[in-house]
């Protein structure tokens, strides 16, 4: 016999379902929160892969600018790096009217050097490393905006960059939204900026690593280990774009006497001085080392012999109007200049190239020192005609 319904299971009945529905709707919740769960770790894990596989803070931004629309929604980004000279990282993903993004830029830099404890750094003092601003979004929609309106920004999240306890600057993220940032945004937004903090961190130790590895301690340029290098990778430029390039070897006069009257701190200080005339009389395309010793030799790329025996004359002058060293030394130098010239740039070796320098060098000292001499071809190296070449 068929059961009756009796009218007090109805209710039971209902509330049962409307459990049952709430259930539901926890159960997707939990599944929607998974699955963000799920998209943020996997944008996190590559963000963190690809940022500790770059080097230098540059390729670090690429990875930046790659990874982080992925993750959130926002207007623009700025990173701030305050280690050595202060580079700001800028990228937006909507144009921004300029007046709005200065003030973000400004507004951010304030607040990054607020955390770092530091007067703000004035704009004009950052280098502005990337600048994407300038890039044409189309299609896809982002930040809640149009694509033509500048609009204001609303919100952001702005964060210390930190490892090992110093403060190496700040990141954001800017919306025109108002709150655009939700509470988990934020907790994300930290674990970027601590992997990121890290990267950068590990990009400035292998910087200064390098840094260490090719400058010569005593003078700061760079040093014998780093022309070698650069000797053989300029000289195969040379000679793959059959384009001049040029070398001087310079000696200071008479040093062994410094050293043997005056000490060898004296000597040290007579070193670190011309090594930083030499410095401030070459171009910035040219390259300065320290080869050995009291020698130095100077890298033109692109640079005939007239253009470098110029040069060499111009660093001549500078070192011999340095003050005399103490008891009435007078700090004298000389130079041998050789180059590439397009009749031997298929044949000479860049050991045949430093032999000609040296012998140039060798008979400045040989006709009475303090001067410029240069070898060409296979000829005997003769005293340069400076007088000849600056009246061309
Ligand atoms: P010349 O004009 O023929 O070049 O004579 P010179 O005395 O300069 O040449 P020499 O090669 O005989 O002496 C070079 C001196 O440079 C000897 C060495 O004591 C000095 N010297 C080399 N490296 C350093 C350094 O790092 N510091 C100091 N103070 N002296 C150095
Ligand atoms: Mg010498
Ligand atoms: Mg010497």
């Amino acid at each position: 016999m068929a059961r009756q319904t009796r009218s007090s299971e109805v209710p039971v009945a209902e509330t049962l379902l409307q459990e049952l529905e709430a259930e539901r709707r926890i159960s997707e919740q939990r599944k929607s929160d998974l699955s963000q769960s799920v998209r943020e770790l996997n944008g996190l894990r590559s963000f963190g892969a690809a940022v500790n596989e770059r080097l230098d803070s540059a390729s670090i931004f690429d990875v930046l600018h790659e990874h982080l629309p992925v993750m959130f929604d926002y207007a623009a980004l700025f990173v701030l790096s305050l280690q050595g000279k202060p580079q700001l990282f800028c990228c937006t993903r909507v144009p921004l009217d300029a007046e709005v993004l200065n003030k973000a830029r400004q507004n951010f830099v304030i607040n990054c050097s607020y955390m770092a404890g530091s007067e703000p750094v004035p704009l004009s003092e950052i280098e502005i490393v990337e600048d994407r601003t300038k890039e044409v979004f189309s299609g896809h929609d982002v930040d809640g905006g149009g694509t033509n309106g500048g609009g204001e920004i609303l919100s952001h999240v702005t964060l210390p960059l930190f490892s090992g306890g110093d403060t190496l600057g700040g990141i954001s993220i800017v919306s025109r939204r108002k709150a655009a940032f939700s509470q988990r945004d934020i907790q994300l937004f930290s674990l970027v900026s601590y992997q990121l903090s890290t990267a950068l961190r590990n990009a400035l130790l292998l910087k200064q690593t390098w840094e260490m590895a090719v400058h010569d301690q005593l003078t700061g340029v760079f040093n014998r280990r780093h022309f070698d290098e650069r000797f053989q990778e300029e000289f195969r430029r040379s000679r793959r774009y059959g384009h001049p390039f040029s070398l001087i070897i310079c000696d200071l006069d008479h040093f062994k006497k410094f050293n043997d009257t005056l000490g060898h701190v004296a000597g040290d200080e007579v070193l670190q001085a011309v090594a930083k005339e030499l410095q401030g009389g070459v171009r910035n395309t040219d390259l300065l080392f320290r080869y050995g010793g009291e020698e130095f030799c100077v890298l033109l790329p692109e640079s005939s012999i007239e253009e470098a025996l110029l040069v060499a004359e111009g660093l001549r002058k500078r070192i011999s109007m340095l003050p005399d060293a103490a008891l009435g030394f007078p700090i004298r130098m000389s130079f041998g200049v050789a180059g590439v010239t397009s009749d031997d740039a298929a044949t000479l070796e860049p050991t045949s190239l430093l032999v000609k320098a040296d012998k140039a060098l060798y008979q400045a000292k040989t006709l009475g020192r303090n001067r410029v001499c240069l070898s060409i071809a296979d000829e005997e190296p003769v005293e340069a005609d400076i007088s000849n070449l600056e009246r061309r």
